[in-house]
C-alpha cells in the first residue's frame, strides 16, 4: 500500500500550511468493513460542511480525501457500524497510548489535526475566527491533559467507527514519575552527545503519575461499556536485562487486564529515535540483532509480561540484515513465547508511523510464530484517537492469511482467545 500525495486532485487539506490531505484508497484507511460509516460521514459532512464549501473530492482513481470523515462528535456518535458484534468475530486493538511528548510544535499540530478529524470549527476555514477556536480548543486540551473524559471519548467514538470490542490503553511506562529512576538507571545519559540528548528527552516525555492513569481508565471503563465497548487497563512496560526488581511490583500492585513489555533500547541508546539513526550505520547489525533479541528473549522469559511488544521494532529505520540470518533468531523467540506462554501482537504502527513501512512481526517471522502456535493479538500503537485501530483489517488479513484463526484478548490478566 503506498500513500499518495494530494497534488494530483481533490483540495489540500491544510492546517497551518501543513499538509494534511494525503489521499488513500477507502481500505486503507477504514478497512473493508467500514464502507457503510464512511457512506454515511460522507452524507453528513456533504450536508453539514462541505456542501458549503465544495471540498468533497471522491477522486477518479478511487481515492478520496481525508478531510470527509471530520465530522462532529455527536453526529458520528449515531452511526453504528456494521460491526461483528454480537458475531463470532472479535475486532480488537489492544495497544493504544493517549499521549506521549515531547511537546514540539509538531505535536501541537498532530494534537490540532486530531481535534480537526472530529470536529471541524463552524467557522470559515482558516479565517481568524476559525483560528481563535481551533487555538482555543487546543488550549483546553493541553490543560485537560490526556486523562480527560473529552480526550478518551475521541477514542471511544472511533472505536465505535470501526467496530471494535475491545481497546487497550496501555501508556508508556516512561511516562510516569513514579518510574523516572528505573530509566535513569538503564538509559544511556551519560554527558555525552547521546547521553545529554537523551536526558533531555527523558525529562520531556516523563511528565505524569501512574496513579492518575490507573484511576483514571477505570473511571471510564463503564463509559465504554454503555457502547459495549470493554476498555482495558494496560501498560506498555520498557524491559531492560535486570529490570525485573522494579517491574515486578509494578505488575503485582495494579490492576492491569494486560501488562505489556517491550524494547525501544539497545545498551541504553534508544533505537527508535530519528534523531540517532544514523547509529545504525557504525555498527554490526547482525551483532545488534542478536544483543537485542537476546533481550527481547529475557523479556519473555521474565514471567511478568502477558504480551511482549512488536518483536522485530529494531528494524523501524529499514537498518536489517538479511531476512535469512534472522530465522534462527525468530525461532528462538518463538519457542520461548510458546515454553513461556507469553502472546505477542501484529503491531501496525511501524507500517503508518515510520520509515521501514512494514507491520510487526515481518512476514517470515509471523510464519513462524504461527508454526510455533504462539497466541497473538492485534495493536495499532495509536498515539491519537484518529490513528487508533490503524491497518487492522490488513493486520487481521495478514493473520488469516498465515493460518492464525483466533486472536488473545485480556481481562485481569487472563488470556482468552477468540475467533479473529
Ligand atoms: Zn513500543
Ligand atoms: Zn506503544
Amino acid at each position: 500500500m503506498t500513500r499518495k500525495r494530494s497534488n494530483a486532485t481533490g483540495t489540500p487539506w491544510e492546517l497551518s500550511g501543513f499538509l494534511f490531505a494525503q489521499h488513500f484508497t477507502r481500505k486503507q484507511l477504514y478497512g473493508s468493513g467500514a464502507d457503510f460509516i464512511i457512506k454515511k460521514i460522507n452524507e453528513k459532512a456533504q450536508k453539514n460542511y462541505y456542501s458549503k464549501q465544495k471540498q468533497i473530492k471522491n477522486n477518479k482513481d478511487g481515492t478520496f480525501t481525508k478531510a470527509p470523515a471530520a465530522a462532529c462528535v455527536a453526529s458520528l456518535e449515531q452511526f453504528e457500524t456494521q460491526s461483528s458484534r454480537g458475531g463470532s468475530q472479535m475486532k480488537v486493538d489492544y495497544h493504544v497510548h493517549l499521549e506521549e511528548g515531547p511537546y514540539s510544535l509538531r505535536w501541537l499540530t498532530r494534537t490540532a489535526e486530531a481535534l480537526l478529524f472530529f470536529q471541524q470549527p463552524d467557522s470559515p476555514r482558516h479565517s481568524l475566527a476559525w483560528m481563535e477556536e481551533m487555538t482555543a480548543r487546543i488550549g483546553k486540551r493541553v490543560a485537560q491533559g490526556a486523562f480527560s473524559r473529552e480526550w478518551l471519548d475521541l477514542y471511544r467514538v472511533r472505536a465505535k467507527q470501526l467496530g471494535l470490542q475491545e481497546v487497550g490503553v496501555v501508556d508508556h511506562l516512561y511516562r510516569f514519575r513514579e518510574f523516572k529512576p528505573y530509566f535513569e538507571q538503564h538509559m544511556h545519559l551519560a554527558d555525552d552527545e547521546l547521553g545529554r540528548l537523551q536526558r533531555e528527552w527523558l525529562d520531556q516525555v516523563c511528565t505524569t503519575s501512574i496513579d492518575e492513569f490507573v484511576s483514571f481508565i477505570l473511571s471510564q471503563q463503564p463509559v465504554w461499556a454503555e457502547d459495549g465497548i470493554a476498555l482495558r487497563l494496560g501498560i506498555e512496560a520498557d524491559y531492560f536485562s535486570g529490570g525485573e526488581e522494579v517491574l515486578a511490583p509494578l505488575v503485582a500492585n495494579y490492576p492491569w487486564d494486560h501488562v505489556i513489555g517491550s524494547i525501544h533500547f539497545a545498551s541504553g541508546w534508544g533505537f527508535d529515535n530519528p534523531q540517532t539513526q544514523e547509529r545504525f550505520l557504525a555498527m554490526s547489525l547482525l551483532d545488534l540483532y542478536e544483543e537485542t533479541f537476546a533481550v527481547v528473549g529475557q523479556a519473555v522469559a521474565s514471567g511478568l509480561f502477558d504480551i511482549v511488544a512488536h518483536l522485530d521494532n529494531l528494524k523501524v529505520f529499514g537498518h536489517r540484515p538479511p531476512e535469512a540470518k534472522l530465522v534462527p533468531l525468530y525461532r528462538r523467540i518463538a519457542g520461548l513465547l510458546k515454553q513461556h506462554d507469553v502472546a505477542t501482537e501484529i503491531n501496525t504502527g511501524l507500517y503508518y508511523r515510520y520509515p521501514v513501512k512494514e507491520m510487526c512481526p515481518s512476514e517470515s517471522f509471523l510464519r513462524i510464530l504461527r508454526e510455533h502456535d504462539v497466541p497473538i493479538t492485534t495493536s495499532s500503537d495509536s498515539h491519537f484517537p484518529d490513528h487508533l485501530g490503524s491497518y487492522l483489517e490488513q493486520a487481521r488479513n495478514t493473520l488469516k492469511q498465515s493460518g492464525y484463526q483466533h486472536i488473545a484478548t485480556f481481562e485481569q490478566r487472563k488470556r482468552t482467545l477468540v475467533s479473529l
